[in-house]
C-alpha cells in the first residue's frame, strides 16, 4: 500500500504492483502502447469497450468541429478515437498510409486550408491529415485517483493496472479532480443505468486479464494501432518504432507517458504521437497531484507546532 508520508512512494520509477505489496510471484506489468501513425479511425475499439464492459451508449452526436461523435474520455467513453483535421505541415509530408481528401475547386474547405495548401495540392503530396488517437485510462505508476479514494474502491491490480470497484466506491468523486488526465467521472446517466454516481473509467479488462485474455478493445483493433503486452517490452517496440519512423523522415514521430522519470513515474498505456501532445488534448507535462502532500503535511505540521509552542509559552509566561 502506497505511504502518503514517503515521498519516494510518490515520485519516481517504480514498478507499481511491488509497491502495492505483490510478492515476488506476481504477473509482469501489463500495459498499452497505442500507435496512433496506424489508426484508421474505425472505432472498433470504442465498440468492444462498450459491449464487453456493459458501458452504455449515449452522448453520441457530432462535435460540429471534426467528424468525432463520442467527443472525450468520460463515464460512458472508457475509450475515445479523436479525430483531429489538419492542414498540411509546412514540412515534407510522408505518406503514411491515413485517409486523406484534396478539396475540389468549390469546396468550402478548400478556403479553409493553411496558405500553401493549395500549392501542395497541386504537387501531388496529401494537404490535409488526419490524426487519430484512441485514448484512454493512463494507468499512471504514481496514480492520484488510487491515492485519494477514501474507501480502496480504487485498487491498484497484480499486474499494476489501477481499477475501480463498482461496490465499494461511495460516490465521494475525489479522484475526479485528482486525476491528471480528466479521465475518471462519476457515472450521470442514463437514468436506469448500472453504477449510476459510481466513479467509472477503463479497468484494462481486469476481468479478461484474470482468465489470462487481452483486453476487447486492443483485440479489436485491425490495424494494431493499441498494442497490448508487458509494460517493458512495449516501451522497447515503441523506440523502435519511432527510430524507423525517425529513419522514415517522420521526424515529429515522439512518444508520450513512456518515461518513468516523468511526473507520473511514467504510464501504464501510452503513446506514438505525430504532433505536440496538446494537439491530441493531452497535458505536455502531467505531475500526479498527490506529489507535493508530504511536503505539504510536514509544512502544516511545522505551522500547527509552532503555534503550539507560542500557546504554551503565552501560557508560561501569564502564570508567572
Ligand atoms: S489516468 Fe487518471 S484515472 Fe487513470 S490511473 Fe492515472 S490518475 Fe487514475
Ligand atoms: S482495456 Fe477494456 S475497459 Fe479499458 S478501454 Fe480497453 S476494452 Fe475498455
Ligand atoms: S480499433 Fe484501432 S484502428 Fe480502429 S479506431 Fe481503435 S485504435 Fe484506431
Amino acid at each position: 500500500m502506497t505511504s502518503l508520508f514517503n515521498e519516494f512512494d510518490l515520485w519516481g520509477p517504480l514498478d507499481p504492483a511491488a509497491d502495492a505489496g505483490y510478492g515476488e510471484d506476481k504477473p509482469k506489468r501489463k500495459g498499452f502502447f497505442t500507435d496512433t501513425s496506424i489508426c484508421i479511425g474505425c472505432k472498433a475499439c470504442e465498440v468492444a469497450c462498450k459491449e464487453w464492459n456493459d458501458v452504455p451508449a449515449d452522448h453520441f452526436d457530432m462535435t460540429a468541429t471534426s467528424y468525432d461523435n463520442s467527443h472525450s474520455l468520460n463515464s460512458n467513453q472508457w475509450r475515445h478515437v479523436a479525430f483531429i483535421e489538419q492542414p498540411r505541415q509546412r514540412q515534407p509530408t510522408v505518406d503514411l498510409g491515413m485517409p486523406t481528401r484534396r478539396p475540389a475547386e468549390d469546396d468550402i474547405l478548400g478556403g479553409m486550408l493553411a496558405d500553401g495548401a493549395e500549392e501542395a495540392a497541386q504537387d501531388g503530396v496529401p494537404d490535409f491529415r488526419w490524426l487519430m488517437s484512441s485514448d484512454v485510462c493512463k494507468h499512471c505508476t504514481h496514480a492520484a485517483c488510487l491515492d485519494v479514494c477514501p474507501t480502496g474502491s480504487l485498487f491498484r491490480s497484480e499486474f499494476g493496472t489501477v481499477v475501480v470497484q463498482d461496490d465499494i466506491c461511495n460516490g465521494c468523486g475525489y479522484c475526479v479532480p485528482a486525476c491528471p488526465y480528466g479521465v475518471i467521472e462519476r457515472r450521470r446517466g442514463p437514468e436506469g443505468a448500472k453504477n449510476v454516481g459510481i466513479a467509472q473509467k477503463c479497468t484494462l479488462c481486469y476481468d479478461r486479464l484474470g482468465a489470462g485474455q487481452q483486453p476487447a478493445c486492443s483485440q479489436a483493433c485491425p490495424t494494431q494501432s493499441i498494442q497490448f503486452g508487458d509494460v517493458e517490452e512495449l516501451r522497447e517496440r515503441a523506440e523502435q518504432r519511432v527510430a524507423r519512423l525517425h529513419e522514415a523522415g517522420v521526424m515529429d514521430a515522439r512518444l508520450y507517458g513512456n518515461d518513468p522519470h516523468d511526473g507520473v513515474g511514467g504510464t501504464g498505456a501510452f503513446f506514438l504521437l505525430l504532433d505536440e501532445p496538446e494537439v491530441y488534448g493531452f497535458p505536455p507535462d502531467p505531475v500526479v497531484t498527490t506529489r507535493d502532500l508530504p511536503r505539504m503535511f510536514r509544512r502544516a505540521g511545522a505551522a500547527a507546532g509552532a503555534l503550539l509552542a507560542g500557546a504554551a509559552l503565552a501560557f508560561v509566561g501569564r502564570s508567572r
